[in-house]
């Protein structure tokens, strides 16, 4: 609760991408490397079977859905 009430007077010490409130302790990224993992991300790639199944259930999953009512098609115009 402490840091909620915090109006960081007391200042900000820098290091390594961040600031850190010398009063409550709050962090504040000021780098993008901060952010970043010490590795390079793994590439991945879903093997080709894979994906051609996706594939094929986006499309079935979208003619199913194209088919259906449309929620706003039971609304009823005013004056019918
Ligand atoms: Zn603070």
């Amino acid at each position: 609760m402490r840091g909620l009430k915090c109006r960081h007077a007391g200042g900000w010490s820098h290091a390594r991408g961040e600031a850190r409130c010398r009063d409550c302790g709050t962090v504040r990224v000021t780098s993008y490397g901060a952010l970043r993992t010490p590795d390079t991300p793994e590439v991945r790639t879903p093997p080709a079977r894979q994906a051609h199944i996706a594939d094929r259930l986006a499309a079935e999953w979208v003619a199913r859905t194209a088919r259906r009512r449309p929620w706003w098609g039971l609304v009823t115009p005013m004056g019918a």
